[in-house]
Parts: C-alpha cells; sequence; structure tokens
C-alpha cells in the first residue's frame, strides 16, 4: 500500500486568500505543488527523482505543459534544461530569467527545487491574468540534475549551459547503476555531443534570480517569511592525517604514548571556536573521521579525518583553513605526533551584488517584510550563473529547517509571499535601462 500526504489540502488548510492578488493565485501555486509531489512520490510522503530519470523527465513534462499553457514558447537544450519564453516590448534585450530545478534526492521533498520553478512561473501567470507585457524578455528555466543524487556531482544543467566541463570530468562520472554519462544521456534522449551544444550565449541574459528555500532556521527564527541570500558559499575540504605510533593498550605505559587520535580528538574539539574568528558566515564540520587500524585494544597508528570548511568570501574562508590547518600543527607538536595537511577541494565562493541586495530589500519592505541577509551553505545553480552574470536569490522559510526530507515545508503563505516579492523585484529590473544582448 502506498501512502502519500495531501500537499494541496495541507497547504491550503493555513493559507490567507488575501494573498492571492495582482495575478498571483495561490491556489494555483498549492495544486501545482501537489501535482509535482505525485511525481516519483515514495510511501513517506516524499519524491525520488533523481537527475535525468524517468520523475525528473516527467517533472518536466508536466512543467512545460503549464509554461505552455501560461503563453511562453518553450524549449529544451541537450543539458536537459527545459526554458520558458515570453518575449517582452523590446525582443533584442537581454532577458531576465529566474527558474531551480525539479530534481531531487533519494528520498526528497517537495519545495526544494520546484518551489523556485513555480515561482518563477507564478510571476508569467499573474502577468498573463493582468493583461501585463514587460518591457524585457523574461525565461522561466528548470535546470537538469541540481542535486547530484545520479553522479555525486550536481549542478549538471546550469554547467552544461555555461559550458563549465571538462572532457576529463564527464569521462569519470558514473551513475548509481554504474553508467557513464554519456550511457544516461543516450538514455534520457540526449547526447554527450548535444549535452555540449547546450553551452549558451550566456550575455543573453541580463540576471538570474532564484527563489529557494532556506533550509535552515534563521527565517524561522527572525519571523520573517522571505530573506536575501547575500551569497552563496564555496567548501573547501581539507584532509588531515594525523600519524604516531600504534602500540597494545594494555603492554604500552600512558607515558611516551603517541597517540594520534588523542592529537586528532583535541584538534576536533577546537576546530568549532574558530569560524567565528573569520567572519560571522564561516562555518567548519569534521563529519568524517577514520581510525586505524580501530581496534578495541590497539592504540591507533593513524587518523584521517576531513574538515569543510566554508564562508561566502573567499579570502575569510581560506583563512579559516589556513588557521585551522595551523591548530593541527600545533596540537600534532605538543601530542607528538605527525600531521599531513591536504586540500581536495577548492571551490570559489559567490557573493551575490550588493546592489541587488539592496534593490531585493526594497521589494521586501513594500510587503512589510524585514529584510534578513543570509547566507547559503549549500550550493545552488545560481552560484553556477553567478560567476559569469548578476544573480540574486531568495530564499523562503522552511518549517524547522528540515530540507532534502519528506517532511520539508514551507507554508502557502510564506511561498506566495515569495512570488509577491520576486515580482515586484523582476518588474522593476525591467523599467529599468534596456541592455541589448549583443
Ligand atoms: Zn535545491
Amino acid at each position: 500500500m502506498t501512502v502519500h500526504s495531501p500537499v494541496f489540502e495541507d497547504l491550503m488548510k493555513a493559507y490567507d486568500s488575501k494573498l492571492s492578488h495582482s495575478g498571483v493565485d495561490g491556489e494555483r501555486m498549492a495544486r501545482r505543488l501537489h501535482e509535482l509531489s505525485l511525481i516519483a512520490f515514495t510511501e513517506v510522503g516524499g519524491v525520488k527523482r533523481p537527475g535525468f530519470s524517468d520523475g525528473e523527465k516527467a517533472a518536466k513534462a508536466l512543467v512545460k505543459k503549464w509554461m505552455e499553457q501560461a503563453g511562453l514558447s518553450v524549449t529544451e537544450d541537450g543539458a536537459g534544461n527545459v526554458i520558458g519564453r515570453l518575449e517582452g516590448k523590446s525582443s533584442d534585450a537581454k532577458a531576465i530569467a529566474s527558474g531551480s530545478h525539479v530534481d531531487s534526492v533519494p528520498n526528497g521533498g517537495n519545495f526544494d527545487g520546484p518551489l523556485g520553478v513555480l515561482s518563477a512561473l507564478e510571476v508569467a501567470e499573474a502577468w498573463k491574468d493582468t493583461g501585463f507585457t514587460p518591457e524585457k524578455p523574461y525565461e522561466v528555466i528548470i535546470f537538469s540534475d541540481e542535486e547530484g543524487a545520479r553522479f555525486k556531482s550536481g549542478l549538471s544543467g546550469s554547467r552544461g549551459m555555461i559550458g563549465d566541463f571538462t572532457d576529463e570530468e564527464f569521462a569519470k562520472l558514473r551513475d548509481f547503476n554504474g553508467e557513464t554519462f554519456e550511457q544516461v544521456l543516450t538514455h534520457y534522449g540526449s547526447s554527450l555531443a548535444r549535452f555540449k551544444e547546450a553551452k549558451r550565449d550566456i550575455g543573453e541574459l541580463e540576471l538570474f534570480v532564484e527563489i529557494h528555500i532556506e533550509q535552515g532556521k534563521k527565517l524561522e527564527k527572525a519571523d520573517q517569511p522571505v530573506g536575501i541570500v547575500s551569497g552563496i558559499a564555496g567548501p573547501s575540504w581539507v584532509e588531515m592525517t594525523f600519524t604516531g605510533q600504534a602500540g597494545h593498550a594494555g603492554n604500552t605505559p600512558m607515558i611516551g604514548r603517541r597517540d594520534p587520535l588523542v592529537a586528532a580528538a583535541e584538534f576536533a574539539s577546537r576546530v568549532p571556536d574558530f569560524p567565528a574568528q573569520v567572519s560571522d558566515t564561516a562555518v567548519a564540520t569534521i563529519g568524517k573521521f577514520d581510525v586505524s587500524p580501530n581496534g578495541i585494544n590497539v592504540i591507533p597508528e593513524q587518523v584521517v579525518l576531513h574538515v569543510d570548511i566554508r564562508d561566502i568570501y573567499e579570502d575569510t574562508r581560506d583563512a579559516l583553513v589556513e588557521r585551522i590547518s595551523l591548530e593541527a600543527k600545533t596540537v600534532a607538536e605538543q601530542r607528538g605526533v605527525e600531521v599531513a595537511i591536504k586540500q581536495n577541494t577548492r571551490i570559489q565562493p559567490v557573493p551575490i551584488n550588493e546592489q541587488l541586495q539592496a534593490e531585493l530589500a526594497a521589494s521586501l519592505s513594500k510587503f512589510g517584510i524585514k529584510p534578513i541577509y543570509l547566507a547559503s551553505g549549500a550550493a545552488h545553480d545560481t552560484m553556477v550563473l553567478g560567476r559569469h552574470i548578476p544573480a540574486a536569490m531568495l530564499f523562503v522559510r522552511s518549517k524547522d529547517g528540515i530540507s532534502h526530507h519528506p517532511k520539508e515545508w514551507s507554508s502557502l503563505n510564506d511561498c506566495v509571499m515569495g512570488v509577491h516579492v520576486l515580482k515586484d523585484f523582476v518588474e522593476g529590473k525591467m523599467l529599468a535601462g534596456i541592455l541589448v544582448a549583443s
């Protein structure tokens, strides 16, 4: 027997219908969130839609149908990105784009991704209902395979659109069935050659703006429905290998031991003190810790741990990597063990343009929302686009901060507030100077 939560009824229960105005229709949003939740659902009320799966494809097909009904002309590129375009009064102007993804983690929720796509579409729906024609073209984009559940890589669609992929990377990718990237694309109905052709002249876009659930509790704590993303953190993964002297737990005296686990544990307990010393958005986490030989009665020989260090600014993030590495060396020396430090991953953070943040704040204020600025600890398609064109992001309050889980929830009131803010912001950008696409 399958169980599925009635997303529509639950959303509508607490909805304040006065929020449906200016063409924005909360009930339509709720119905659509519900319909998407029925595609590749799991028994516990979540969804399982890995990138390039039948589920992701079906979700895109449904949104494509809605895009067409809203009067958008719809195309799909070789990376599976769906683009719904509305021409503006001046068709040679650069377009303003908004969107997100419809793929999910293995037992994901119903808001991470779909909310951004449906919010972007709701802006076009509102214009259709009120007879508003924007000055510039407007694009609603669904990016493929954002979560990375398939290849442990992610952001495939946005990276394909930018051309941010090397042949070496393509060759390395294997999905959860052991299939290559090329095989998966072929099953999907595309090909590696067509994927590479998805690279577009990104200069055709003036701006990209994405709505996403917060996946944290800051907005809930501040009692605000929508917040402004101040930057997207880039992670640095640092591998530290503490090496000491193995020995018998019973026969080796306490004095003179060179125990790498004691050093690693002492180091780990100090790590939480450092992020606040560099910035108030930095974070550091030890999530992987391997002890060898890992026997009850053996003093360990070696401990390998991994530190995930993030911030929205590259200089403070790198300063934190240095500070934490120095601490590892200090502790190792005090404990008489060796430490080898290797930085495995180093992804550039993307700060959000301050002018755009100020404009979003002005839009929030019109709806009585106090601007709260939030760093995004997770990567998003905005991060990929934001390296090339101006990009901005709004977070919608997440209930209990839960995400990547069937319990993920945002109230319909909050979702609709997000659409109003997005619409106001985009309309403002439509009236700002026209930039002609080269
Ligand atoms: Zn997402």
